[in-house]
């Protein structure tokens, strides 16, 4: 506990200086902390020092947790695999959902999010490296997918998500996040408004800012190992 702050500070700086590096604005990179498999008192110790976007990836462990942070001001991404089964709870209880990646739950998440909220802001989850045991769409069809994602009107498409294949080779991963780039440059030249490009984790977020990330999704970095 004692120590997120520091935790917090090195991941910022690192953000920091890889933007330096590459000409970009600090502020236009967001940070994400992942907070699966991590307790309520640790996302709260974080919240007091500043950090309000938080994800998780599996339904229930974040409807146990949410529970006891109802009074902070939190905003939830769920960055997981989604059941078509779960779709009208992650639909109410999170603000974004990074990790779509077929029409199915695309209606469902439109059928199913209450009207008395915004529309709910989705990221299509890429499976970039073709990996098969990977979730997300094909690159070939992320573009049809964006198409029905923009008509549906109780979500806000706001960009792509990925999580590269795992490798040591450097020059991999940023192969694979210039492609994602390049997939969200294409989209918007199809006139999809797009701000958000979710790449980076603990491992390799320089990498991705360097590559044009604008949210990094860090968990083990800012949290510690997790509990299993
Ligand atoms: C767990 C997870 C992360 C964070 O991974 P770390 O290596 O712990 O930073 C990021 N994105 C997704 C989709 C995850 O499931």
């Amino acid at each position: 506990m004692i120590r997120h702050p520091e935790r917090l500070h090195t991941v910022r700086e690192r953000i920091a200086s890889a933007c330096a590096r590459s000409g970009r604005d600090p502020a236009s990179v967001r940070l994400l902390a992942v907070s699966k498999q991590q307790d309520a008192a640790a996302i709260r110790a974080l919240q007091g020092l500043g950090q309000l976007e938080f994800g998780e990836n599996r339904l229930q462990e974040a409807v146990e947790k949410q529970a006891f942070l109802e009074d902070l001001p939190l905003t939830w991404h769920f960055i997981g695999p989604v059941q078509s089964n779960k779709t009208k709870d992650i639909a109410t209880r999170f603000a974004w959902v990074q990790s779509v990646d077929r029409e199915k739950v695309l209606q469902r998440l439109d059928a199913q999010r209450p009207d008395a909220l915004p529309a709910l802001n989705v990221c299509l989850q890429v499976n970039i490296d073709h990996e098969p045991q990977k979730a997300g769409v094909a690159p070939e069809a992320v573009a049809e997918l964006a198409a029905l994602a923009a008509r549906l009107p109780r979500l806000r498409l706001r960009g792509l998500m990925c999580i590269p294949a795992l490798t040591e080779d450097e020059a991999r991963t940023r192969d694979s996040f210039r492609r994602l780039a390049a997939l969200a440059e294409d989209l918007r030249a199809r006139g999809h408004r797009l701000d958000t490009l979710s790449m980076g984790m603990s491992g390799d977020l320089e990498l991705a800012v360097e590559c044009g990330s604008t949210l990094v999704r860090v968990g083990t970095d800012l949290f510690g190992p997790r509990m299993n």
